[in-house]
């Protein structure tokens, strides 16, 4: 599968090691691949700073492997109430959008 991740280096985005908040797995190429494509901005609301990669879907129902598809790099920290990580986490409103951008993302990738 291809999700456009261009495997050469680019050295333009300092790479943040993930924190230990950050559940379920994401490989290093598939932070990359959404830190790209995010270009070191919240994917919702285009803030420039702490970025955290969200998943856009619960873990259990992902097939196989969480690809960069399935996260958004988006304003953190989650734990902060107003940052786009809380509120895909802990809000209805949040969580669907996070579907709805999951199924853009998928739709361009084919
Ligand atoms: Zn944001």
């Amino acid at each position: 599968m291809d999700f456009g991740f261009n495997p050469s280096p680019k050295p333009s985005y300092r790479r943040r090691k993930p924190t230990s908040k950050m559940r379920g797995r994401i490989t290093p190429e598939v932070y990359n691949a959404a830190l790209e494509r995010s270009h070191g901005r919240c994917e919702r609301c285009g803030k420039v700073g702490e970025l955290q990669a969200a998943h856009l879907i619960r873990r259990w129902k992902i097939e196989g492997e969480t690809t960069a598809n399935d996260i958004a790099m988006l304003c953190g920290p989650s734990v902060n109430t107003g940052t786009c990580h809380n509120w895909v986490d802990y809000t209805a409103e949040g969580r669907e959008w996070a579907e709805e951008y999951r199924r853009k993302l998928y739709a361009k990738s084919e």
